[in-house]
């Protein structure tokens, strides 16, 4: 379906980014990806994807805090895979401390990766998409989008305005081949939660796989793990011929959490 197209996804050495990214060139896509790591971690995934699909990946080491690295990626993309027709926003780091102890510059990082990125890559993105007639942008946002959790401050504030970004692109490109969507997922089980849940183990003393169980019960009504396989299938059907028409929208894949 995606045979011939180039996809950005930012962060996905990693996590809910990597099966957003194998989801996509299983699909056919040839892939840029980005992200931290391990080197020679990184290359062995490339090959994988690409052998593994047949499909053309490169890798950028592009860090998302900073725009003009950003709009580099974009640029690197468009000149070694022949365009960008999507981009998938997805890097994004979590701080969590009150409000009133809330380091600056981590709020300044959260800001930067999570949100100020997006804009970026959009900006940069957008300019091919509409010289190609299509594109879609795809921007993983949260359940922390639309509702608010204590101690998250830059994440929801970053998270709520991903959404509001994702609105305003969508209706600046209604008339166009181009789509903007945000994926709006709850607890997903990647290196980001596991931080989160070794720490909750830790404060009160219970075993990770207690913590694991805390963490979901206080949120998700399912109690299960969304798993980047299912969210990076949701791209795929946002990037396909039914979804021509989804626009501004945010899809939570959250097991009920923002239906409380
Ligand atoms: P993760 O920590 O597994 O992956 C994050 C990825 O972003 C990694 O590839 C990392 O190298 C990359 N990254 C971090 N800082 C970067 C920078 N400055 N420049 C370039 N790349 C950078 O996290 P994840 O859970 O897969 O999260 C991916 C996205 O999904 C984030 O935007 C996160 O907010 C969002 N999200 C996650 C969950 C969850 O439960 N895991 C829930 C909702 C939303």
């Amino acid at each position: 379906m995606l045979k011939g197209k180039a996809a950005i996804v930012t962060g996905s050495t990693s996590g809910i980014g990597l099966g957003v990214a194998r989801a996509l060139a299983a699909a056919g896509a040839d892939i840029m990806l980005n992200g931290f790591g391990d080197r020679a971690e990184i290359e062995r995934t490339r090959q994988d994807l690409a052998q593994g699909f047949g499909v053309r990946v490169l890798y950028s080491d592009a860090d998302m805090s900073d725009g003009a690295q950003v709009a580099g990626m974009v640029q690197t993309c468009a000149e070694g895979l022949g365009g960008v027709h999507v981009l998938v926003n997805n890097a994004g780091i979590q701080h969590t401390a009150a409000v009133d102890d809330f380091p600056d510059e981590r709020w300044d990082s959260v800001i930067a990766i999570n949100l100020s990125a997006v804009f970026h890559g959009i900006k940069a993105a957008l300019p091919h998409m509409k010289a190609a007639g299509w594109g879609r942008i795809v921007n993983i946002a949260s359940a922390h989008g639309l509702v608010a959790s204590v101690n998250k401050s830059a994440y929801v504030a970053a998270k709520h305005g991903v959404i509001g970004l994702t609105k305003v692109v969508a209706l600046e490109t209604a008339e166009t081949g181009v789509t903007c969507n945000a994926i709006c997922p709850g607890w997903v089980l990647t290196p980001l939660v596991q931080k989160q849940i070794d720490a909750l183990a830790a404060r009160e003393g219970i075993a990770p796989d207690e913590a694991k169980v805390r963490l979901l019960s206080e949120k998700q009504p399912s109690k299960q793990f969304t798993t980047p396989e299912q969210l990076g299938e949701l791209a795929v059907f946002l990037c396909g011929p039914a979804a021509t028409n989804i626009r501004g929208a945010s899809i939570t894949v959250d097991g009920g959490w923002t239906a409380q």
